[in-house]
């Protein structure tokens, strides 16, 4: 069997090593040694000041909208997973969706400014599938209109964007380290900031807004994470190069072979490298994916629809929106599975498949 994705697993023993030293140590979660010395390792190899290692990276998004004081209208994606806009609505602003770009499938940052109002406080934008948003404008309309800026980087973890970590970008990045992610730490998440102010907020926001022995200077609530999580992201921590050279082998094949799809594969930002944290293919219609997926199946491939349906469609808690490329390109988007255990004789079947049902004329297009 293929899932569309399968976590890294770091050698067991070089996992209980670090569990050994928490047994001795008896500390088990609240800034301990491990949680501390993953924070230093991941700002020296994402070459970054400052970061915070968080529960998960949908408690990172809270608290950084929670952080900037964000009241009113939040432009975002509708095309992201759900987390990024139910986190908008848990901190209760109003997300305001704003159009997919068709090549990028990040927010269209030409229609962004229409949709501002008296209203809008900030942009919460997602780098999709570790794919760079088009930065430098998003900066230049927050700047005009005052408005503050929080990148969902879940998928985008060691992106650079102009030669640096894509995490040091807008006023608060956030990151994922969910299992299903290109690196993991089990559970857990990441918060950047290059402002020292709003980091010493938000690091009194992870921890209840303790601020010393019987003392609160902050709003809080538990954002932190424990020694076991920090010793698997300890473990894997020496092998996210090893595990983004196999996926971009995979990926190089998947290109190769997909020459002829049906379809497209979304466009890289210039300024940037891919993570190969994902293989999303856009196929020419929504019946050659269903038969696309339903004949691996057969073949017990499993591949995902992520992300369908567009969140502007789909939140029982917030009115329906159509928008014309989140709507169309969300039916017709589906990630192949890519993992590190992946062979590429076994993406080589799956290609084949998918040749096979899309020339196959009743299907193709
Ligand atoms: C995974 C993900 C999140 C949430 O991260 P968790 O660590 O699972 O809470 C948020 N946004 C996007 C785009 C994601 O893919």
């Amino acid at each position: 069997m293929i899932q569309v994705t399968r976590p890294f697993l770091p050698p067991a023993d070089e996992y209980k090593s670090y569990i050994d030293e928490i047994w001795k140590r008896q500390w088990l979660t609240n800034m301990g040694p491990l949680s501390s010395e993953l924070e230093m390792q991941l700002k020296e190899f994402l070459g970054i000041d400052h970061l915070l290692f968080t529960t998960n990276g949908t408690i990172a998004l809270q608290i950084a909208i929670k952080a900037l004081e964000l009241k009113g209208e939040i432009i975002t994606t509708p095309f992201s997973f759900v987390a990024t806009t139910s986190s908008i609505v848990w901190e209760g602003c109003q997300p305001v969706f704003v159009d997919i770009d068709k090549e990028s499938l990040n927010i269209d940052v030409n229609k962004i400014e229409e949709a501002i109002t008296a209203n809008t406080c900030a942009i919460l934008a997602t780098h999709v599938y570790g794919n760079p948003c088009e930065i430098d404008k998003i900066d230049k309309i927050a700047k005009k209109y005052s408005l503050k800026v929080i990148y969902d980087a879940a998928h985008a973890f060691s992106v650079e964007y102009n030669g640096k970590s894509i995490l040091t970008y807008g006023d608060i990045s956030i990151c994922s380290l969910h299992a299903t992610k290109l690196y993991h730490s089990t559970e857990g998440g990441l918060i950047v900031t290059t402002d020292p102010l709003l980091l010493k907020k938000i690091s009194l926001m992870r921890n209840f807004g303790i601020s010393g022995f019987n003392e609160f200077g902050e709003l809080g609530i538990n954002g932190k994470n424990s020694e076991f999580h920090a010793a698997m992201g300890l473990a894997n921590l020496k092998y996210v190069s090893a595990i983004i050279e196999k996926r971009k082998s995979l990926t190089d094949r998947y290109i190769l072979n997909l020459k002829n799809l049906n379809g497209y594969m979304p466009l890289w930002n210039e300024y940037s490298a891919p993570n190969y944290a994902y293989f999303p293919i856009i196929l020419d219609s929504e019946e050659l994916l269903l038969h696309i997926m339903s004949e691996l199946e057969k073949n017990q491939i499993f591949t995902r629809r992520y992300f369908y349906p567009s969140l502007a469609t789909a939140l029982p808690y917030l009115e329906n929106k159509s928008l014309p490329n989140a709507d169309t390109i969300s039916k017709r988007v589906l990630c192949l599975p890519l993992y590190y255990d992946l062979s590429l004789e076994e993406v080589n079947l799956i290609t084949r498949i998918i040749l096979r049902v899309q020339n196959n004329n009743k299907w193709s297009s």
